[in-house]
C-alpha cells in the first residue's frame, strides 16, 4: 500500500484501490473496471488511450476528492475491488494439482513479443497477441507460469501515409513512468540490474515488471547507464536488423532472462519457449546442470524432458541464422562451461538442408527440446516436412512434432456489448465455462433481430471511429482532401463492408482482391448491392515491397473510380484491431498457402458474429465447416495461384455472399446471414478459444514435463 501511496500521490486513501487496480492489466480484459476509470472522466480517459495509470496521474486531485465521497461512484468501486481481490487469491488450476505445487510457478515461458495492451508497445503483429492472450488464460485458469520479455522504449513505430501513398515511420518512445509497467526494486529500494553471464564485454539488464492478472511478466531492458551505447540500444525495439545485434538481443533475452529470474529466486521446473528468439535459455539450464555435476548429455536429456518448443511459422525469415564466426565470437568461451567443444556446440544448430548457412535458431531448438508443436494442424503437417531431416530415417508422418492451434483469450476480444447480450441469452456464467461446447449451442437462442442490431451498432461504432481520425487529420495536419477519402469519409454502414487487416508482407497478400480492377469495381460501385472494404496495417519499416503494395492500395482508394469504397486506415494496433474485428460484416484472410501458420485475427472477428471468408491454410483449415463463412483455394496450382484465388474470391461474392447479405434489402436482416453469423460465434468460440489452447497445452505437453522434473 506504501507503495501504491508514493506511486499515486492524488489518490485519498478511501481509493487506493484503484492504484492497486491501475497497476493490473486484469483491468484491460474486465469491462466493468475499465468503467470505474472511465466514470473518473470520460475525456481524461479517452486522452490517455484507456490506460488507467496514466489516466490516475493526470486527474486533479480534486476529482478524486469528489469521487471519494461520490455513493454512485464507490458503489462500482467496491463492487470491481472485491473482484478483483477475489480473482487474485491462490488457487492452482485442476489439471496441475497432482504434478505442481500451489506456491511455485511451474513454468517459465519465453517470448520476444507480447501483445497485452495499446499501452505497452511490445508486440510486431501475431506472435505477440499469441502470447499475450496465452499468458491472460493461463492467469485465468491458475496455471502457474511466469513470463519473460523484454521492454522495448522505442516499440511503437507509428504509420502515416505520406501524399504519394508511400508509408512513413515515426518512433513514439514509450513514457516509462506512465505505462502500466513497474520497476523491480532489490531490498535498498534500487531496481534490480542483472549482468548477463558470460558475455565480455559485460551486457547490463535492469528489470521491470507487468502484473497480468495472477501471472508476472518481466521485463528486460538494456537502455540503462552502464551499459556502453552499443549495449544500450539491444532492446531498443523489437528485432533488430543488424544480424549482430540480433544475435546481441537473442543472448540477452534467453541467457540474460534465465539470470534474472535466478537472481529473483524464481524457481520454475519447466521451459516453454515461444518461437525460436529465446532458445538460448535452453543453454543456460544445461549450464546450470553441467556446473551442479551432470554430463552435458545427460544435462541435455533432462533438460530436454522439461521444454516445450512452439514454432510459429514456415517463412523462411522468420528463423534465424547466425553466421558461425559470430557465434563463435559470443559462445567460445560459454561451450568449455557445458563441457562441449565449439564445433560440436555449433553442430546442434545446423540444418541439414543448409549445413553451410550458419546456426539455425530452429534447427538448434527442435534438437534439443522434448516437447514441440506447430500451431494449427495444417501447420504441424507442413512443420513435419519442413524440418523432417532434422530426425533422418523417421518417415515424415512420425517427425515428432505435435501441434496445438492457436486461440484467442475470450474476455478480451469479446465486444463488451455483445458479452451483454451473450450473458443474457448464454447464462451468467458462460464466460466462466466457455470451453464448454454446450454453452454455445446457446447462441441459437439470441433473436436474429437482437444480433442484427447489436452487429449494426458495432459497424456504425467502427466507420465513426474511422470518420473521427480522418477528421483530427484534416484538422491538425491539412491533409490532402484524396487522402481523406481513402482515409474511409466516405464508408456507409449500410453496405456490406470487408475487413482486411494484418501486417502487410508480402505473403499476406493484401492486394490480392485488386487483381482485376474491373470484375471488382463493378460491385463496389453497383448502385443497390455495393461492397466497401477497409484496409489496414503496417509494413515493416525495411519491407519495401510490402510498402510497394500498401501504396498501390491506398492509390486505388483514393481514386474517385472507385467511389469512396475502398478505404485505408493508418497505423493499425491493438485499439483498431479491435474496433475492426467487432464491426466489419466479413473478415477477409488470403495468404500465399502454405505460408500461414495459423492466424488469429478471423477468430477475433468470428467470435463477434463477423463470418470469415478465407483461404483454406491455417486455421480456417480445421475452422470451416460450411456453415460458419466461405473457403477457397484449395484447387489452385503453384503458377496461377494469384489469377486462381482472386478469381475464386470474385465468384464468391458474385454468386454466394453479396446475394445473401442483401436478400431482405439494405435495411432489413437476412436470416440466412445471421445464421451464418451465429455459427461463427459457435465455432470460434467453442474451438479457438486461448482457453482450448492452454488446456491442450497442459493434457499434450506441461502434465508430462512436469512428471520428468526433478523437484
Ligand atoms: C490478432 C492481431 C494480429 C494477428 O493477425 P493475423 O494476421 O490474423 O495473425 C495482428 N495485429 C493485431 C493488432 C491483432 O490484434
Amino acid at each position: 500500500m506504501e507503495r501504491i501511496r508514493k506511486e499515486f500521490p492524488n489518490l485519498p486513501d478511501r481509493l487506493l484501490g484503484l492504484g492497486e487496480m491501475a497497476e493490473n492489466l486484469w483491468w484491460s480484459w474486465h469491462p466493468a473496471a475499465r468503467m470505474v476509470f472511465k466514470s473518473l472522466n470520460r475525456q481524461a480517459w479517452k486522452e490517455n488511450l484507456h490506460n488507467p495509470d496514466k489516466t490516475l496521474k493526470e486527474l486533479p486531485p480534486e476529482r478524486l476528492a469528489e469521487a471519494a465521497k461520490d455513493p454512485d461512484f464507490l458503489r462500482h468501486y467496491d463492487l470491481v475491488l472485491s473482484q478483483f481481490h477475489k480473482y487474485l487469491e491462490k488457487g492452482l488450476c485442476s489439471m496441475l494439482s497432482t504434478v505442481c505445487e500451489r506456491d511455485t510457478p511451474g513454468i517459465a515461458y519465453f517470448s520476444a513479443e507480447y501483445g497485452l495492451h495499446h499501452s505497452l508497445p511490445f508486440y510486431a503483429g501475431g506472435l505477440g497477441f499469441l502470447a499475450g492472450d496465452f499468458i491472460k488464460e493461463c492467469s485465468d485458469l491458475q496455471v502457474p507460469l511466469v513470463a519473460v520479455g523484454f521492454m522495448y522504449p522505442e516499440g511503437y513505430v507509428l504509420q502515416r501515409i505520406r501524399e504519394d501513398g508511400w508509408q512513413e515511420n515515426f518512433d513514439q518512445p514509450l513514457d516509462r513512468e506512465a505505462a502500466p509497467i513497474n520497476r523491480v526494486l532489490d531490498t535498498n529500494g534500487e531496481q534490480v540490474v542483472v549482468k548477463v553471464p558470460f558475455i565480455e564485454p559485460p551486457i547490463y539488464v535492469s528489470v521491470w515488471k507487468v502484473d497480468v492478472g495472477r501471472v508476472p511478466l518481466y521485463l528486460l531492458d538494456t537502455d540503462i547507464e552502464i551499459n556502453d551505447p552499443w549495449n544500450r540500444s539491444i532492446s531498443s525495439r523489437l528485432y533488430a536488423g543488424d544480424i549482430e545485434q540480433r544475435l546481441r538481443q537473442e543472448i540477452v533475452l534467453g541467457i540474460g532472462g534465465m539470470e534474472v529470474l535466478e537472481h529473483l529466486g524464481i524457481k520454475h521446473s519447466i521451459l516453454h519457449l515461444n518461437e525460436g528468439h529465446a532458445a538460448f535459455a535452453l543453454l543456460e539450464r544445461i549450464r546450470d546442470k553441467v556446473e551442479a555435476g551432470h554430463s552435458f548429455d545427460e544435462a541435455r536429456q533432462t533438460v530436454g524432458d522439461t521444454t516445450i518448443f512452439s514454432t510459429h511459422t514456415p517463412v523462411k525469415a522468420g528463423h534465424d541464422v547466425f553466421p558461425f564466426e559470430l557465434m563463435g565470437k559470443y559462445f567460445q568461451d560459454y561451450c568449455s562451461t557445458l563441457g562441449l567443444q565449439h564445433d560440436t556446440f555449433l553442430q546442434l544448430g545446423v540444418h541439414p538442408d543448409e549445413p553451410q548457412s550458419g546456426f539455425n535458431m530452429t534447427a538448434f531448438v527442435l534438437r534439443m527440446a522434448g516437447h514441440l508443436n506447430g500451431v494449427s494442424r495444417r501447420h504441424g503437417e507442413v512443420a513435419r516436412k519442413m524440418w523432417k531431416n532434422l530426425w533422418p530415417g523417421v518417415d515424415e508422418d512420425k517427425v515428432p512434432i505435435d501441434y496445438v492451434t492457436n486461440g484467442v483469450h475470450v474476455p478480451t476480444w469479446i465486444e463488451p456489448k455483445m458479452l451483454l447480450l451473450f450473458n443474457k441469452y448464454l447464462g451468467p456464467d458462460w464466460l466462466d465455462e466457455h470451453n464448454n461446447p454446450y454453452i454455445w449451442e446457446l447462441v441459437d437462442e439470441i433473436p436474429d433481430k437482437e444480433l442484427w442490431d447489436t452487429h449494426m451498432w458495432l459497424k456504425i461504432k467502427l466507420i465513426d471511429a474511422i470518420r473521427e481520425r480522418a477528421r483530427r487529420r484534416w484538422i491538425d495536419d491539412r491533409l490532402n482532401p484524396s487522402l481523406m477519402m481513402s482515409g474511409g469519409t466516405l464508408l456507409d454502414p449500410t453496405v456490406l463492408t470487408i475487413g482486411f487487416a494484418r501486417r502487410f508482407t508480402t505473403y499476406k497478400r493484401a492486394d490480392l482482391i485488386l487483381y482485376d480492377m474491373e470484375r471488382l469495381k463493378k460491385l463496389l460501385i453497383d448502385r443497390w448491392q455495393p461492397i466497401q472494404i477497409i484496409f489496414a496495417g503496417k509494413a515493416h519499416p525495411a519491407d519495401d515491397p510490402g510498402k510497394r503494395i500498401l501504396q498501390r492500395i491506398v492509390n486505388v482508394a483514393r481514386d474517385p473510380e472507385y467511389g469512396g469504397r475502398i478505404a485505408f486506415v493508418e497505423d493499425y494496433g491493438e485499439q483498431f484491431a479491435q474496433y475492426l474485428v467487432h464491426g466489419v460484416d466479413i473478415w477477409l484472410n488470403n495468404p500465399l498457402p502454405p505460408m500461414e501458420a495459423c492466424g488469429t485475427s478471423g477468430m477475433k472477428a468470428g467470435l463477434n458474429g463477423v463470418p470469415n471468408l478465407s483461404i483454406l491454410d491455417g486455421w480456417w483449415h480445421e475452422g470451416y465447416d460450411g456453415r460458419n463463412g466461405w473457403a477457397f483455394g484449395e484447387e489452385s496450382t503453384e503458377s496461377n495461384r494469384d489469377r486462381t484465388d482472386a478469381e475464386a474470391i470474385y465468384r464468391l461474392f458474385e454468386e454466394k455472399i453479396i446475394p445473401l447479405f442483401y436478400q431482405s434489402g439494405n435495411h432489413e436482416i437476412s436470416q440466412e446471414w445471421v445464421s451464418i453469423m451465429k455459427e461463427s460465434m459457435k465455432i470460434c468460440g467453442s474451438r479457438f478459444s486461448a482457453r482450448r489452447m492452454v488446456i491442450d497445452y497442459i493434457t499434450k505437453f506441461y502434465v508430462k514435463a512436469l512428471q520428468k522434473r526433478e523437484t
